[in-house]
């Protein structure tokens, strides 16, 4: 097993296959693959109803050219080394063979219990089961496709095996490639486009793996001279290396000789110069100025009550808008064409903070980035070459609408400054009462919806994919129904699905595929 899964590695960075087109076999120039990091279908109406959106933002809708977006659910489970009850798995040469524990998807039993998508939660300490994925294995099997323990940035369950990423494919095949996020440049989701690590939590070597990589654009936070509300720190204060690869790797980047051929930038202004497609470098690094991320951790601004927690965005930092047309600008210079990864990242961290207000205001931002981003597409490509695809790595929170469960001890909904509030809100199945599964409600754009957190991390929850363009088709090849689902947030309710589900494995499959066929020789057979 292990022989063969080196063989294959070096086979796919040694040779760029480019596959003759078959008649019908899907083709793409580029790929673009945009991540809202922790969010499900509950998660993703709650702000589309609070933007008044609920089934027509642009990637949701028929484009001018006739073109249909296809939305399905998507599954990420990873795998774990012990099994529901706590013992190791592996233990011997046999336990070996047969892997580790799937906690997978089963769309008739994940009904029968409200816990069922986030049951470590009430696990006893010491126990690494979880029935859910983190972000770190999800970027895993959704730029790999394969599937690992969490934790793991494109390794195996032990660690030891490399996994070949769609980036390195499409770099092998002549193509630029990027990462972009709103968070840390080298944190899961945007470090795990190229690098490879045992701990999610060596943010100084993934990024030292990222700035030797074949990556042409890394946008991100992580800002070492920068407080969480983008304030520059002072002289003497203690910084922080290690999210842009220590201080020796920092120094060099924004040296005047830069590093690795490397245009380094950091001003909001830089990014919208690049976004406006002004004197675009090659390669470029852009840590925008903050050591967190852009917005959610921001603290003691002016008031605004224009926003939905009242408080004015830091002004410093770019949107994810902007980084969105900053990126493909610079990648499209590449005649062969490229795969970028596209993140908001921290739907995710104000889903842990059981913080709705800012959770909807993060992702507007993310929704805005797939508007430039389209905008983009049907301006500077098409899509009979562009692939776009929209969507999560996991939900974050257990969002559930308003009555889905009575709090027997605490409030249906907390105020997200008060922690122990916060705490007592999440559903507790030896003192909470589960009613039924209610979708998130509609109060109207601009308005809070109804909704309750049921927990504090992520789930196993169904989150949705949209796919746009060329290709976007082939995830009907591995799909399956989960009716339950459709029910409650499909067949026409909210949006117009019927419960058609995918893994997260064949996101990979997909873009794979379509970036090793052709895409000009399918174009001409068509
Ligand atoms: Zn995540």
């Amino acid at each position: 097993m292990r022989h063969l899964s080196r063989f294959t590695i070096s086979l796919g960075l040694t040779c760029a296959f480019v596959m003759p087109a078959f008649a019908d076999e899907p083709a793409a120039k580029n790929v673009i693959l945009m991540i809202s990091d922790g969010i499900g279908f509950n998660g993703w109406l709650a702000a589309d109803y609070y933007q008044g959106k609920a089934g027509s933002q642009s990637y949701q809708i028929a484009r001018p050219d006739g073109t249909e977006p296809r939305l399905y659910g998507q599954t990420h489970w990873s795998v774990n080394p012990v099994d529901e009850n706590g013992n190791l798995v592996g233990d011997d040469e046999a336990d070996q063979a047969a892997g580790v524990v799937e906690q997978y998807y089963d769309p008739t039993t994940r009904w029968n219990r409200f816990e069922n998508t986030f049951l470590n939660d009430f696990a006893p300490v010491g126990q690494s089961y979880t029935s859910y994925t983190d972000s770190s294995s999800a970027a895993t099997a959704l730029y790999t496709g394969r599937k690992t323990v969490n934790g793991r940035i494109n390794k195996d369950w032990k660690g030891e095996i490399d996994f070949v990423t769609i980036a390195q494919i499409a770099n092998a095949q002549g193509r630029a490639t990027g990462a972009v996020s709103t968070v840390q440049v080298s944190h899961a989701t945007p470090g795990a486009v190229w690098s490879h690590a045992a701990s999610r939590n060596s943010y100084a070597d993934i990024f030292n793996d990222m700035v030797g990589s074949g990556l042409d654009v890394i946008m991100g936070a992580g800002h070492p001279d920068f407080d969480r509300s983008g304030r520059r720190l002072e002289d003497g204060a203690e910084r922080d290396y290690k999210f842009v690869g220590g201080e020796e790797t920092w120094t060099a980047l924004t040296s005047e000789e830069g590093h690795n051929d490397f245009a380094f930038i950091e001003e909001k202004s830089d990014f919208e110069a690049l976004a406006a497609g002004e004197n675009l470098p090659r390669k470029v690094v852009g840590v925008m100025q903050s050591i967190s991320t852009a917005q959610s951790d921001r603290s003691d601004l002016d008031a605004d009550e224009a926003n939905p927690s009242g408080m004015a965005f830091a002004e410093n930092v770019p949107s994810l808008a902007t980084m969105t047309q900053a990126s493909l600008n610079v990648l499209n210079q590449n005649e062969t064409g490229f795969f970028v990864m596209i993140e908001g990242g921290a739907v995710d961290w104000m889903g842990h903070a059981n913080d709705m207000p800012r959770y909807i205001e993060e992702q507007i931002d993310f929704n805005l980035a797939v508007d430039a981003a389209i905008e983009w597409i049907e301006e500077n490509s098409n899509w009979e070459e562009t692939l776009l695809i929209v969507t999560s790595d996991h939900e974050t929170g257990g969002i559930w609408g308003e009555g889905t469960y009575a709090n027997g001890s605490g409030p249906a909904v907390a105020d997200p400054s008060d922690k122990e509030a916060i705490e007592a809100a999440r559903f507790d199945p030896t003192q909470d009462r589960f009613n039924d599964y209610l979708a998130v409600q509609d109060r109207g754009a601009g308005s809070m919806p109804g909704y309750q957190f049921s927990s504090g991390n992520h789930t196993n929850e169904l989150v949705p994919l949209w796919a746009i363009g060329s290709g976007s088709q082939l995830f009907d090849e591995a799909r399956r129904v989960d009716v339950r689902a459709a029910k409650l947030w499909g067949n026409d309710a909210a949006y117009d699905w019927d419960g058609s589900f995918i893994d997260n494995t064949s996101v990979f499959d997909v873009m794979n595929r379509v970036l090793s066929t052709d895409h000009l020789e399918s174009r001409a057979g068509l």
